[in-house]
């Protein structure tokens, strides 16, 4: 027997054109149930395109979006069972937070009864945790409680899928760090599948278990986070997600499962293969916090010499730039210990030593 589960969202061969633009081409994607996707990407390369074919405000030039198994053609925005949160949270100013939340609610037809609406509208302000500003004026709260309203705007007719189009881009760094933690624990409470677009990394990364990183158009890798940073599909997915320092080189030898590439310093590095190669260039990417930073001047395998050109303290770590003959610039990324007194000054000869399995090696 065959078991069957449906995907929440699905996209089947799809393809969106704005006229000679092609915003979107031939994506193919599945989300289950409750999962918390990240539509993550450069500016331009269309995330919001496949969010706003989503929710049926475009509808695809090809393919199909099919939302909980059924084909979206044809079904307009308002009878879908989705629900969007905006960037700017496009609240009603002169309302106060209770009739925000009520205002969906009010507009159904069949009519809702009042005492149901009312149930309804306390019950997604405690959701995000504004149950005692239901009277409050939109004008009277914080950026962060503003977003919540919007939240519970989008929540209170409990749609299946939400999508989150930048809902914390307007936000400040602190407020947007504690409003990714409560976004997702309500995700978590709740079930709902939420899919989000961010241009950030960083959020993407913390906060979803998806993630869908895109690249002109395409979907380029879909993976948990830490599949996506560990194990980049491409150097696109390897420079965009995470730093990663790019040395180029020039394959040597082969084998099935590894790879000796000849650096531009002459030095060797035998690392695994983890991706279809071709022979010739070749580029190593390794990410900065790989790379083990020391004075010690004693020659090892592995070990690159350069001097330091920069150092940018950061507080809890400290990124080097590194000049390496040969190579280039080095980006290193080094935890600060509470003990540690001495910080590499610019100007300090350094070795940078690095694990052969922390390396990823593409075709150039
Ligand atoms: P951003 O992060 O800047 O919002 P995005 O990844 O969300 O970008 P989309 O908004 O989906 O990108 O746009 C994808 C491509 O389609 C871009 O080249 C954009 O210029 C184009 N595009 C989007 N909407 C339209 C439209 N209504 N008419 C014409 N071209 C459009």
């Amino acid at each position: 027997m065959t078991q069957t589960s449906v995907n929440d969202i699905e996209f089947r061969s799809v393809t969106k054109n704005y006229g000679a633009v092609t915003a979107v081409k031939n994506i193919e994607l599945a989300v289950p149930k409750g999962a918390f996707l990240a539509l993550l990407g450069p500016s331009g390369c269309g995330k919001t395109t496949c969010l706003r074919m989503i929710g049926g405000f475009e509808q695809p030039s090809e393919g199909e979006v099919m939302i909980a198994g059924t084909p979206m053609r044809g079904v307009p925005a308002y009878r879908r069972p989705v629900n969007m949160v905006f960037q700017h949270y496009a609240l009603f100013p002169h309302f106060d937070v209770e009739n925000n939340v009520a205002y969906g609610l009010r507009q159904l037809r069949p009519r809702l009864p009042a005492a149901e609406i009312t149930k309804r509208v306390a019950s997604a302000l405690e959701m995000v945790r504004l149950g005692g500003f239901a009277k409050r004026r939109i004008h009277e709260l914080s950026g962060g409680q503003q977003q919540r309203v919007a939240l519970a705007r989008a929540l209170v007719n409990r749609p299946s899928v939400l999508l989150l189009d930048e809902p914390l881009a307007a936000l400040d760094k602190n407020l947007r760090t504690a409003m990714q933690i409560e976004l997702q624990t309500i995700q978590r409470e709740l079930g709902i599948t939420f899919v989000l677009v961010t241009h950030d990394q960083e959020e993407a990364l913390s906060m979803s278990d998806l993630v869908c990183v895109m690249n002109a158009g395409r979907i380029v890798q879909l993976a948990p986070p830490q599949e996506v940073y560990d194990n980049p599909a491409d150097l696109f997915v390897a420079g965009f997600v995470g730093k990663t320092n790019r040395l180029e080189g020039e394959i040597e030898a082969r084998g099935t499962d590894r790879c000796m590439v000849r650096l531009g310093n002459g030095l060797t590095i035998t690392a695994p293969v983890k991706r279809e190669l071709s022979t010739g260039k070749a580029i190593l990417s390794v990410r900065p916090e790989a790379i083990a930073l020391s004075t010690a001047t004693d020659a090892t395998a592995n070990v690159l010499k350069g001097r330091v050109t920069n150092r940018i303290f950061l507080g809890s770590s400290v990124e080097y730039c590194v000049a390496v003959p040969g190579i280039g610039d080095v980006l290193v990324t080094t935890e600060r210990q509470p003990a540690e007194t001495g910080l590499h000054d610019p100007g300090t000869e350094v070795a940078l030593g690095f694990d052969p399995q922390t390396v990823h090696i593409f075709s150039a």
